[in-house]
């Protein structure tokens, strides 16, 4: 039986309060209508109404239902956007605002990626992943300064040889 009314918090669902969960340990518990799940689903961003599952619905556990508000195109879209704008920070950060490869000046952004000047990329690999994982924690630790911007090329021939051939003094 819910309380008298004034006796309880606001329910605010996303970090919602813990006494009101333990009252409604799911929010749909209450039984409430205005927070039923519901079978389809308009996308704030294409505009499209879709079935509202885990086939058309991002997962996303601090939404009450489980699932993201935008469609699973539209997320992936924003995701990628997210990682493309993210790159693209990392990368004039360590190039000072012009990127360019510390090796042959290389200085197409497609080409361009970060090398571990004291080669010890492995183990920042298995810790943060290959992606926006680690640009992410780049950003979040204030760009330490063990990188450096080369092209997917001469990173290769450091990768293979220990140095690019372009270097041989490396
Ligand atoms: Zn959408
Ligand atoms: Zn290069
Ligand atoms: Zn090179």
């Amino acid at each position: 039986m819910p309380p008298a009314e004034g006796s309880l918090p606001v329910p605010v669902w996303q970090g919602s309060h813990p006494a009101y969960r333990v009252l409604f340990p799911s929010p749909l518990a209450c039984g409430c209508k205005r927070f039923a799940k519901p079978t389809t689903w308009r996308c704030r961003v294409c505009k499209r109404t879709l079935p509202f599952d885990n086939d058309h619905f991002t997962t996303d556990r601090h939404n009450i239902h489980g699932l993201k508000w935008d469609c699973k195109d539209c997320d992936r879209k924003s995701c990628r956007e997210y990682g493309r704008r993210l790159r693209h920070e990392v990368l004039m950060h360590y190039g000072n605002g012009h990127p360019a490869c510390a090796c042959c000046g290389e200085d197409n952004v497609v080409f361009l990626c970060l090398d571990h000047i004291n080669n010890d990329g492995k183990q920042d690999r298995q810790k943060w992943g290959p992606g926006v994982g680690f640009y992410l924690m780049l950003k979040r630790q204030g760009f330490p300064g063990h990188l450096q911007i080369l092209c997917y090329n001469c990173n290769m021939g450091r990768a293979l040889l220990g140095r690019c051939p372009h270097h041989p003094s490396w």
